[in-house]
């Protein structure tokens, strides 16, 4: 008997539905690749700030490895902690202007350890309906009850925060979304959670390393520092290398370092990796106009979409998207300016919301003003010929 058959079932209905994925090897990652015997412009890579292939970046991981070898080796709670991690969980502290940071295998693992530590059973999580997968599962995690409010709708947010409930409450938001490139109203939110004694945990996977001083993220840029109670963060974007962290309270980072399973019963970060971390920390330092110049260069590349008609959302941030609608459309859509040089994936639901399939650009400072001028013009063209705009 065939105990898998329903493998191939679920699939096929995956395949109807143009909604199906895989995992397509690149010849290299970054901004700009090589791609079928040509230079590609890549808009789907994270790394805003080219730091990945870094020469500082990499020498510090080259260095590390010499000296520590390839893995961690233990976990952080028995003897994964060397004085590698110690030192970027100081500077993360000081670049996002908190008391104390926790370091964490990746962004997803942070959201997977913070929530269930600070909400359980008899709580509440009040979420963005559009904030991140990884955030979601986590408050499946914790068996908190889950509201979503309204995107970036802070009246929507006071109406559920009114409502009385017995247990702790956690607001959470990111500050700028991965899929639509907007920001949320953070002074605003911060505010409502303050008047109703709820707990803030602000996203800033995309935020960080671009906006704010240094790329100290949007909670800084605001001084809400005190009013958000975790500022998570990934290094695994504009840092260019991997891993994730949350900056918080003393108390805070105590009660992670207790009851936080996703940082108790893993590995610590290889210290190859927390090198390259604290390297890209002090370029960003050293840089405090990068994040800015890509802000600059996304603006123009928006403007030139949607003075032509396409619907990049409320997008603010480096992050473009250009809603299409349905999956076979994106695709298309996709398949026409990867023959043209542009490589941009195809985003579909579930990861956007039903109807809302797109090409999720992101700008990174290795694309030149020049390149992004020629891709706009051949994004506008490929547009028209697939019946878009
Ligand atoms: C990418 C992302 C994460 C996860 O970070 P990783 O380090 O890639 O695991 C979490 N939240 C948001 C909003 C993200 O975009």
């Amino acid at each position: 008997m065939n105990r898998e058959f329903w493998i191939e079932e679920f699939l096929a209905g995956l395949r109807a539905e143009h909604a199906e994925r895989r995992t397509s090897v690149y010849p290299g990652s970054g901004g700009k690749l090589r791609l079928d015997g040509r230079e590609v412009l890549n808009f789907s890579c994270n790394d805003y700030l080219g730091l990945s292939k870094h020469s500082r970046v990499v020498s510090a991981a080259k260095r590390a490895l010499d000296e520590f070898g390839a893995g961690a080796t233990a976990s952080r709670l028995v003897t994964g902690t060397l004085p590698l991690h110690e030192e970027l969980e100081q500077r993360v502290a000081h670049f996002k202007g908190y008391p104390a940071a926790l370091l964490f295998g990746s962004g997803f693992l942070t959201n997977s350890g913070i929530i269930p530590s600070v909400v359980g059973r008899d709580d509440t999580v009040l979420a963005d309906k559009l904030v991140h997968a990884s955030l979601i599962d986590a408050v499946t995690l914790s068996r908190a009850t889950l509201l979503r409010f309204r995107h970036n709708d802070v009246r929507h947010l006071e109406e559920l925060l009114a409502k009385k409930s017995a247990g702790r409450r956690l607001v959470v938001t990111e500050s700028v979304f991965s899929m639509d490139g907007d920001l949320a109203p953070l002074p605003e939110i911060a505010a409502a959670a303050a008047r109703h004694g709820a707990m803030l945990m602000v996203d800033e996977a995309h935020a960080t390393g671009v906006f704010g001083p240094c790329g100290g993220g949007l909670v800084r840029q605001h001084g809400l520092e005190s009013s958000v109670n975790l500022s998570m963060g990934t290094l695994s974007k504009a840092a260019g290398s991997y891993g994730g962290f949350v900056a918080c309270s003393v108390p805070m980072r105590e009660l992670l370092v207790n009851r936080a399973r996703a940082l108790i019963y893993t590995t610590a970060l290889p210290p190859s990796v927390v090198a390259s971390s604290i390297a890209a920390l002090e370029i960003l330092q050293a840089s405090p106009e990068m994040g800015s110049e890509l802000l600059k260069r996304a603006d123009g590349f928006r403007s030139r979409l949607k003075d032509a008609g396409l619907d990049t959302l409320q997008s603010a941030s480096q992050i473009v998207p250009i809603v299409v609608g349905e999956n076979s459309k994106a695709l298309a859509l996709a398949e026409r300016l990867r023959a043209a040089g542009i490589l941009a994936v195809a985003i579909r639901p579930p990861t956007v919301p039903q109807g809302s399939a797109r090409l999720r650009l992101s700008i990174t400072l290795e694309h030149s003003k020049s390149d992004l001028a020629r891709a706009a013009g051949l994004i506008i063209a490929a547009a028209k010929e697939e019946g878009v705009l």
